[in-house]
């Protein structure tokens, strides 16, 4: 069954399903070529997924019954963000989104670093398409969130950062008001935990992760940040801020991975340990 994420002039409730947004009424009547009785997988991005027989079209609406609801068994456990220092190369920081959503990350936030080259993302219309349509394609329940772009610094000062309820560009940042060490480097008060990779760092992120994210069988289920940076890696200023705040520095070994390999593997590397893969 065809799987999408409605959109929000579209509506679905445990009984029945409107469809009135253009862009769906036009992949179900003109590219799909739906006809009544065709049943699809609609989501609303909450995590629910209903199954749905398409029943009315009309120019401007499509009805449809609902036949059931479940909750989608196909998120990670934990919140997993992926803090990209933006790449130099867009294709690769689309390439990363993509794939990062059918690993399972939760959310992207852009970092501003002090040797990020572009300060500026793609267009976010096409972004959040990438994104919607590897989360359909992938059979996620929701459909990653993306920031605007942050100082590799704010993560370190909020007190409760989290990547969709901030400010969309970097001009609106004031540090003066936020709260120092804020974040637990145990995952234990504000079940928030930094990692931040960089070559040579001592402890391995495998190893980081098997003594962090499972305790006594029971899974990790706070909010996992992965800081990757830019193609010219992090400065020792920054990776000084990071280890004074608490974050863990981790290695991937011996080899310099292409920072859109580092967030992939990363992501792989947490599924493996919560056996998700
Ligand atoms: N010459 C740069 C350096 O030494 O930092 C290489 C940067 S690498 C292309 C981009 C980012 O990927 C790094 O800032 C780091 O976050 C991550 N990275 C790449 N290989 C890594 C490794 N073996 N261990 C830990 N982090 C790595």
């Amino acid at each position: 069954m065809h799987r999408f994420f409605v959109s929000r002039s579209d509506h679905v409730d445990e009984a029945q399903a409107l469809i009135c947004s253009d862009e769906l009424i036009h992949q179900f009547t003109k590219v799909l070529r739906f006809a009544r009785g065709e049943k699809v997988v609609l989501l609303e991005g909450s995590g629910f997924e209903f199954v749905v027989v398409l029943q009315e079209f009309s120019v401007k609406k499509i009805l449809g019954k609902v036949l059931s609801k479940k909750f989608c068994e196909t998120e990670l456990p934990l919140r997993l963000v992926i803090a990209q220092a933006i790449l130099k190369n867009m294709e690769r920081m689309e390439w990363l989104l993509q794939k990062g959503t059918e690993l399972g990350v939760s959310a992207f936030a852009p970092l501003l670093t002090d040797r990020t080259e572009r300060k500026v993302l793609g267009k976010e219309e096409r972004l959040q398409r990438i994104l919607k349509e590897a989360a359909e394609q992938s059979g996620r329940g929701k459909v990653p969130e993306l920031s605007g772009a942050k100082r590799f610094e704010k993560i370190f000062f909020s007190a409760d950062w989290r990547v969709a309820a901030d400010a969309r560009s970097e001009h609106a940042l004031d540090f003066g008001d936020e709260v120092g060490g804020a974040m637990s480097a145990g995952g234990q008060a504000s079940e928030h935990i930094v990692v931040v990779p960089h070559p040579g760092a001592e402890q391995k992120f495998s190893e980081f992760c098997k003594q962090n994210l499972v305790k006594n069988s029971e899974k990790f289920s706070g909010e996992l940040v992965i800081c990757v940076g830019p193609e010219g890696g992090f400065t020792d200023r920054e990776i000084e801020i990071a280890k004074a705040k608490g974050a863990h520095v981790v290695s991937l070994g011996p080899r310099i991975l292409r920072a859109e390999t580092v967030a992939l593997a990363m992501t792989t590397i947490v599924a493996e340990v919560l056996g998700e893969m």
